[in-house]
């Protein structure tokens, strides 16, 4: 695999740096990331995987730009509104790097087709605010062994991790809490969108060029309002249903 010109004076910021170079440049352009939402998590993430050189990026999402996702989501613009997120990110992230093959999935992840709306990615990185999706991306990111990146945030806070198998996201959540807060009803803070979209983002990009430690097994914490952030281990469940050796 090559370079051109282009790609070489765009990349020239990472190909000096010792963790990346030319041979991790080239592994962030053989790799594919899926996306599982294009919201908080998700839209500032694939900004910055696009403008990395990602070989790919397969965004799955089934829902249209709103007025209110534009405090945040900043791949999307006011003209967007209404737009399929897919196409109008597709559009967004075309136009910051066209080296990028943008693969638009205008679907809802479920249990019925999640082992196939993540083949052949080699990490994924989930956004979504329900538990129950995010369950189902766990099972079939462990069934294929893919990586996962698993960021998340309300308010003035926010968490990242990383779950190569053993322990997964299950084990870190047993069960969905009852009262389960989403972003409409306890408001979030737009900036940290940027905040752990970013991070998530620089997770996968250590994942594929093997650079650094990534936060697998641990869960990076940060408080916005305070100003801090703490990073706690993950303990592998003896008794969860997804990873635990029967
Ligand atoms: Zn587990």
């Amino acid at each position: 695999m090559t370079f051109s010109d282009d790609e070489i004076e765009r990349y020239a910021r990472h190909l000096v740096l010792a963790e990346v170079g030319g041979p991790g440049q080239q592994r962030l352009k053989a790799a594919r990331v899926g996306l599982i939402g294009l919201g908080g998590v998700g839209a500032p993430a694939a900004l910055y995987l696009a403008a990395a050189g990602i070989g790919a990026l397969r965004l799955i999402d089934d829902d249209a730009v709103a007025l209110s996702n534009l405090q945040r989501q900043i791949a999307f613009d006011t003209a967007d509104i209404g737009r399929p997120k897919v196409e109008a990110g597709a559009a967004t992230l075309t136009a910051l790097n066209p080296h990028v093959r943008i693969e638009p999935v205008a679907e809802r992840l479920s249990d019925a087709n999640a082992a196939r709306l993540i083949e052949g990615c080699d990490v994924v990185i989930d956004g979504t605010d329900d538990f129950a999706t995010r369950f189902v991306v766990n099972v079939a990111c462990v069934a294929a062994r893919t990586p996962l990146v698993s960021g998340a945030l309300g308010r003035w806070s926010g968490q990242v991790g990383v779950f190569t198998g053993r322990p997964c996201y299950r084990c870190l959540v047993p069960a969905a809490p009852p009262e389960a807060e989403t972003c409409a009803r306890v408001g979030v803070i737009g900036a940290l969108a940027g905040v752990v979209g970013s991070m998530a983002a620089l997770e996968a990009i250590k994942l594929i060029t093997g650079a650094g430690q990534p936060l697998a097994g641990r869960l990076l914490i940060y408080d916005g309002l305070a100003g801090a952030a703490r990073t706690v281990a993950v303990a592998a469940d003896p008794d969860c249903p997804v990873c635990a050796p029967v």
